[in-house]
């Protein structure tokens, strides 16, 4: 069985976001940018599937600008055995991203897609439902385990949801989204970075998936979080109960 992977360069998770001065978007030129950390356990999740003896290729798969190649690059270090970029602008929104994925799964049938449950620029949480309304598959999300039986040919996800775990049993062919608590994503070690150098990354173009890209919602305007007011250091607990009773009106 083969694994395909959707990967997302995002502003790294680390760097303090800045909103352009034109309040179009958030600014990513000269920002350290890195791989989504949702897709990087979707990555080490396909590679111990790999590992485990139950799938035998993980091509590793990106929507993006000529950059988002080097974000490949660090999939193929960390072990994807090869990779597909498709060329487009971006910040595509999610309906593309999955008819694009969708375009990419007929051509080349994996048993398994994995994607993150999110991108960490958009929060979007969208991607993974709509490629698998779009491919007719089951789909678990936000998964914090993923169990596969070769035999039955189903995956066992359970799934984070609010108070709680949700088991399913999806048959495969299937879409996974993945959660913080899946797995731990490995380091590339050097070796593999200079082995990932020699390993394929297609190219692809909208026009060769024959997907255009069409939305119709536009982002009217990107604006920073109000800043927050500086604290006070209270003397006793007859001042805080007096502050929150007549300043903040909480009590
Ligand atoms: P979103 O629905 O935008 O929050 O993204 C959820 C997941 O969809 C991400 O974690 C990726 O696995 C996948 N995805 C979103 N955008 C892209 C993209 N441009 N290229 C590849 N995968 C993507």
């Amino acid at each position: 069985m083969k694994i395909m992977v959707a990967i997302k360069r995002v502003v790294d998770y680390a760097v303090k976001i800045r909103v352009k001065p034109d309040k179009s978007g958030v600014e990513t030129k000269n920002v350290k940018m890195s791989m989504n950390p949702f897709c990087e356990i979707a990555l080490e999740e396909a590679l111990r599937i790999k590992e485990s003896g139950f799938a035998s290729e993980v091509v590793a798969v990106s929507v993006g600008p000529t950059q988002f190649s080097e974000t490949l690059r660090t999939g193929l270090a960390m072990g994807a055995d090869r990779a597909i970029h498709v060329e487009a602008p971006e910040n595509i929104y999610p309906l593309t991203i999955a008819k694009i994925l969708k375009a990419l799964v007929d051509v080349e049938k994996p048993g398994l897609l994995l994607l993150g449950k999110q991108a960490i620029d958009n929060d979007q949480n969208q991607t993974g439902q709509m490629v698998a309304g779009l491919l007719k598959w089951p789909q678990g999300t936000f998964a914090s385990k993923v169990v596969l039986d070769k035999e039955k040919q189903v995956a066992t996800v359970d799934r984070e949801v609010d108070g709680g775990i949700e088991t399913l049993c999806l048959g495969l062919p299937a879409v996974i989204t993945t959660d913080l608590r899946l797995n731990q994503p490995r380091y590339a070690t050097l070796p593999n970075i200079m082995k990932a150098k020699s390993k394929p990354i297609k190219k692809f173009t909208l026009k060769d998936l024959n997907v255009e890209i069409k939305s119709n919602f536009d982002v009217v305007e990107v604006t920073e979080p109000p800043k927050r007011k500086s604290g006070v250091i209270l003397s006793s607990v007859d001042e805080l109960v007096d502050k929150l009773k007549n300043e903040a009106r909480v009590i």
